[in-house]
């Protein structure tokens, strides 16, 4: 094979980072893994009941590239009552990860400028790149607001989209009303498409999620079950958003993915009536319980109100690399915050583990903080 035969796009992203995190992990006996981005509950028996049923009722063939009737008519439903829009259409897509490429390939041609929030969730720079975008990056540190000032100061005539991620991966910071409200309000004066990331939905702790579709209808936002239910090996989301471009995504999906995998779907249909509060009350006790740790022992955390993340400032000389190879040399894995972000001062902890592997992993951190 010749380095020529690689696309340009192919250069826009460089998992090495990670991936030499998961290599070293690979080789632990017994880690202590705070890394992992995706729930530890079991998913629930009424979804894994309603999978095996469909499955063994022989739905494994193709469905409507929309999604099946009964998923995306009770997501419909869904949505038509959490938001009252004439115009709003939902699709069924491969995981959130595709209704965020289609999304990107619907919108952005070459040239175009995306704004994103620093950290950002790792696909997006890299998606923007894909499709011959550029991401345009705002910093949010050290408190990790969206200061809308900042993202008019940034909007150019080049730029076609705005990315909003809340609650946010790496952070687990929440957006206020007022903030989502502004920037609903700015994307719409500047008529700027505005993506709406609420895949965290389901794990907000200190009240119900402000979503900026209720400021502006055009909206689009972007939902899925692989957090929500646990189910992130499905592959199941779903996007929603103004009828013309749901057209075009689900042309789109047609000529790329196809469809959302078929029985999970139904699965999907039964996980509506599932109810998961038990669980998210959980990851608040859990969120308590790190925040507090961290704090007391001296690290520097911003108050976090959803995911299941806390994305701390390393407490020493060292760079988050740096850092995070010491917790690996002590067993502990983490991620450090150059993955999500242009600096590398921070870390993320995932405390969708064990209380038990929590306690040992704040033991651990405890030691590290004195150097
Ligand atoms: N958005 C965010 C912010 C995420 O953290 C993730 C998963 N890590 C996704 C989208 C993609 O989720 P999935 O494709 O599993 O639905």
């Amino acid at each position: 094979m010749s380095e020529s035969w690689l696309a340009k796009r192919t250069s826009h992203f460089d998992s090495s980072g990670i991936r030499k995190v998961f290599d070293l992990a690979a080789k632990m006996e017994n880690p202590i893994n705070l890394s992992i981005g995706q729930p530890d509950f079991p998913v629930p028996d009424a979804i894994k009941a309603a999978a095996c049923e469909a499955i063994n009722s022989d739905k494994n063939g193709y469905s409507l590239t929309q999604g099946v009737s009964p998923l995306r008519e009770a997501l419909q439903a869904k949505v038509d009552a959490q938001y009252g829009h004439d115009d709003r259409r939902v699709l069924v897509t491969s995981g959130t990860s595709g209704a965020l490429v289609l999304t990107m390939m619907a919108l952005v041609d070459p040239g175009d400028e995306v704004i994103c929030f620093d950290p950002y969730f790792v696909m997006y720079p890299a998606l923007v790149g894909m499709a011959g975008g550029k991401a345009v990056v705002l910093d949010t540190y050290p408190n990790f607001r969206i200061d809308v000032d900042k993202v008019a100061a940034a909007i150019t005539p080049r730029t076609k989209l705005i990315l909003l991620n809340s609650p946010a991966n790496p952070t687990g910071v929440v957006a206020t009303e007022q903030e989502v409200k502004a920037l609903a309000e700015l994307a719409a004066k500047h008529n700027i498409a505005l993506l709406s990331d609420e895949i965290y939905r389901q794990f907000c702790y200190d009240g119900a999620l402000p979503s900026p579709a209720v400021h502006n209808e055009n909206t689009i936002v972007v939902d899925g079950f692989s957090k929500a239910y646990g189910v992130t090996g499905w592959r199941l989301g779903w996007v929603h958003g103004p009828a013309a471009v749901i057209d075009k995504l689900t042309m789109l999906q047609q000529y790329t993915f196809v469809c959302a995998p078929h029985p999970l779907q139904h699965a999907a249909l039964a996980a509506l009536d599932v109810d998961m509060s038990e669980q998210a009350a959980e990851y608040a006790r859990r969120r308590d319980m790190i925040v507090d740790g961290l704090r007391d022992v001296g690290y520097e955390v911003n108050p976090t109100g959803g995911a299941f993340y806390v994305f701390p400032k390393v407490p020493t000389d060292e760079t988050g690399q740096q850092f995070v190879r010491r917790a690996i040399e002590n067993e502990l894995l983490i991620i450090p915050g150059e993955i999500f972000s242009s600096r590398d001062t921070h870390f993320r902890i995932s405390y969708a583990a064990s209380l038990d592997t929590l306690e040992r992993g704040l033991e651990v951190l405890q030691k590290l903080a004195k150097g």
